[in-house]
């Protein structure tokens, strides 16, 4: 691993879990609305696991990393969000290049969507994580700017608000889970942000 690269890791990290642990209020509350309300703890509990371990995650190859980062996701964070975003993580560390290219890691964001899907059997449409997650891949893969990408995450979290959750606790509201921000959909938009913030382009 070369320094920068291991610099660029530090980096990243510190930024997602920065921009986590900084929103942990207002994921609470929108996970208040239409869940049980601990989206905020569960990922600030987990981002806390991943800064606690930073040394020697930063001090691993890029795909190593980000496997390691999943692990700490799946362990810590619980609920239905830790094991789709641990998932999402260390698939994207099993599919990516150690230095990846934009294609490298537009493959790889793909394949970690893919088993995101499979874990929760889940689709794109349904007001979760993946209606952030996919268009946003699309973006990746169109050739869009960083600010580009940006909106696309952020149009694609503020679209959840008008859909009916059909998957996760959201589900059990049925058209009362109408009218709010999923919680994983702005917390999926809050990591891209932090990422493309540092990576820039
Ligand atoms: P829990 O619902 O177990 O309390 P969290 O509150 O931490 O877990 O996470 C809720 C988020 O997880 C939802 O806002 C949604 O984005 C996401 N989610 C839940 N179920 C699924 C699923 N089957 N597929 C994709 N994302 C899901
Ligand atoms: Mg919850
Ligand atoms: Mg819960």
């Amino acid at each position: 691993m070369t320094e920068a690269g291991n610099t660029r890791t530090r980096r990243l990290i510190e930024a997602v879990a920065a921009t986590i642990i900084e929103h942990t209020g207002e994921l609470t509350e929108l996970d208040s609305a239409i869940g049980d309300g601990d989206h905020g703890q569960n990922m600030k509990r987990g981002m806390t696991a991943i800064l606690d371990d930073l040394d020697a995650i930063a001090a691993k190859p890029l795909p190593e990393a980000l496997k390691a980062a999943g692990t700490q996701l799946v362990m810590k964070v619980g609920g239905a969000s830790g094991p789709l975003y641990g998932t999402l993580f260390m698939a994207l560390g099993k599919e990516i290049a150690p230095d990846p290219t934009r294609d490298d890691l537009t493959h790889a964001f793909a394949a970690a969507i893919e088993a995101v899907k499979v874990r929760g059997k889940s689709d794109a449409g349904q007001k979760t994580m993946l209606d952030v997650l996919v268009p946003v891949c699309e973006a990746l893969r169109n050739g869009g700017s960083a600010r580009e990408i940006d909106e696309a995450a952020e149009k694609a979290r503020d679209a959840t608000r008008d859909m009916q959750a059909q998957k996760g606790r959201a589900s059990f509201l049925r058209e009362r889970s109408i009218g709010h921000i999923d919680p994983g959909a702005r917390s999926s938009q809050l990591m891209i942000a932090a990422v493309i913030d540092v990576l820039g382009e």
